[in-house]
């Protein structure tokens, strides 16, 4: 092994371990099974830099050298051999946001039927639920949550457009999370540990509403 290598495997040694476990849970919960779903860390803000999820992992089987680090262009500069996630570019765009430190995204059974069935309304409500407390800054279960659902595009950066522009929406832009059609749950955090919370949250709701939904 060449020093590149040695140096792509010892860097940010705590966040793959964290990573790592994150991935297990994940898939135990059924929630990041297969090789579906990716993770990703700000390693660095100014120049952007992300720990990210290498293509084709199984992610509850996360190796520490199944991650590498891109730039605010998604190119690798760290970690071999291997080729970032397909979805690198939504995650930059997130980590973005001003207080983002780590972007967490699944492939829930929840998830995925609520993102089918409410596709045609490009989102649904989340209300009355005291779980929402879970998600940063909600304080009451009071509250009427907007999930916006866009439409799946293996065009990452076309897709990623149509998430700026609702994250751009100065009137009503969307926090939190959002849902990809027949896709899966993209959130974020300040934190690791806050987006892994918003992670479980979430899908908590999401299999709320849908059961409620099959119960009415
Ligand atoms: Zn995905």
């Amino acid at each position: 092994m060449n020093s590149w290598k040695i140096k792509s495997v010892m860097n940010y040694q705590n966040h793959r371990k964290s990573l790592a476990a994150i991935g297990k849970e994940f898939h135990t919960n059924k929630w990041s099974l297969g090789t579906s779903s990716n993770y990703s860390v700000v390693v660095s803000q100014n120049p952007l830099q992300l720990l990210l999820t290498a293509s084709g992992k199984d992610k509850g089987a996360l190796e520490q050298s199944d991650f590498v680090v891109v730039d605010e262009d998604g190119n690798v500069i760290e970690g071999a051999p291997g080729k970032p996630s397909a979805e690198t570019g939504l995650h930059l765009l997130l980590a973005q946001l001003s207080n983002t430190g780590a972007v967490l995204h699944t492939h829930s059974v929840w998830g995925t039927v609520l993102s089918d069935v409410f596709a045609p309304s490009g989102g649904f409500f989340i209300e009355g639920y005291e779980m929402l407390k879970g998600l940063e800054g909600i304080k009451s279960h009071e509250t009427k949550k907007w999930i916006d659902i866009f439409p799946n595009n293996q065009d990452i950066a076309a897709l990623a457009k149509m998430v700026k522009t609702r994250l751009d929406d100065a009137s009503n832009p969307t926090t939190h999370g959002f849902l990809i059609q027949n896709h899966g749950l993209y959130t974020w955090g300040a934190t690791l540990f806050e987006a892994r919370r918003h992670i479980e949250i979430f899908e908590f709701l999401f299999e709320c509403v849908a059961l409620r939904r099959m119960m009415a």
